[in-house]
């Protein structure tokens, strides 16, 4: 049980190592065996449990849901700190889910914020705060938790954060207000990275004509179509100019140029520079929506709440 705990942070885990192939396996559409089936063989068949759609109207169409979040903040054994999560900050952040996910129809409520005074995870490793907390300190289904530490200790004190159980995620005390934290929340409301499996022998192709034979847009990368086909930028920061544009000549596992666009480079689902990540698409929202939609029918997700 620990193990798969395991597998699935390091699925979503931001800046760590990329495994990224696995998501779609677990949530098990348009697997395929890389080593029975020639890439030219590769048949796309999309999950009948998504549309695909990428028009306005159609993001539009959906009712107005509420996330209540509940935040946590970490202080050492005798309640100091070096950078406390106040009531302001957890406003802050919670101004910022509203404005990324507006387009959506989604409604984030500070319903709390719980202080946990213990020096074992102030500032300790990813994976070690996550057992410590799940053992320790248990919640409900009813809320989004949000737990804030000072820093992680992976990656050289690098990493900002992940996303860990089905309603619970961390973030270091640098990005409770930054884009780390709306793409942790892609991330438990069923997004996955734009740059998804760019590695693998059935990699996303850079055509977004349907009649293509080459388009896979719907069973390869991110399953978005209006999300271009996407290296993980990670440690190609120095392709990005100041503008958010990328100005790199990487090839997919086709041989094929990306053609990525500046909303490409600002999306929050991509490793993208910081500063960047301001935007997710319309074939995002209507996408996470649909993942709303089906989990809740099969009873999961109950922090997600009807107006
Ligand atoms: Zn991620």
């Amino acid at each position: 049980m620990q193990d798969i705990f395991k597998l699935v942070s390091l699925l979503v885990l931001t800046f760590a190592v990329d495994i990224s192939n696995s998501p779609e396996e677990e949530i098990g559409f348009c697997l395929f065996d890389a080593n029975s089936i020639e890439p030219n063989q590769y048949q796309c068949n999309p999950n009948p449990n998504f549309s695909y759609s990428t028009d306005p109207k159609d993001l539009q169409s959906f009712p107005e849901l509420i996330i209540p979040v509940v935040f946590w903040g970490i202080n050492r054994s005798d309640g100091s700190h070096d950078n406390a999560l106040t009531n302001a900050k957890a406003t802050e952040a919670i101004r910022l889910l509203n404005s990324a996910f507006e387009t959506m129809n989604i409604c984030f409520e500070f319903k709390d914020i719980k202080q946990i005074n213990d020096s074992e995870i102030y500032w300790t490793d990813y994976y070690k705060f996550n057992k410590h907390i799940k053992k320790n300190y248990r919640v409900t289904q009813k809320d989004l938790n949000i737990y804030v530490p000072y820093r992680f200790t992976n990656n050289n004190n690098n990493l900002r954060g992940g996303k860990w159980s089905p309603n619970q995620l961390s973030v270091n005390m640098l990005n409770y207000n930054t884009g780390i934290l709306p793409h942790e929340v892609g991330h438990i409301l069923g997004l996955l990275h734009t740059h998804t499996g760019a590695t693998a022998v059935n990699c996303e192709h850079v055509t977004r004509d349907e009649n293509n034979p080459d388009y896979n847009a719907k069973c390869a990368g991110d399953r978005v179509t209006d999300t271009n086909a996407t290296p993980k930028l990670y440690g190609k920061f120095h392709l990005i100019n100041d503008n958010c544009e990328y100005e790199g000549k990487l090839k997919n596992c086709k041989g094929e140029m990306y053609q990525l666009t500046e909303l490409d480079v600002r999306n929050f689902m991509a490793y993208t520079q910081h500063s960047c990540r301001s935007v997710f698409t319309i074939g995002q929202g209507i996408r996470l929506r649909e993942f709303i939609r089906n989990s809740k029918e099969k009873g999961k997700m109950n922090f997600v709440k009807k107006k």
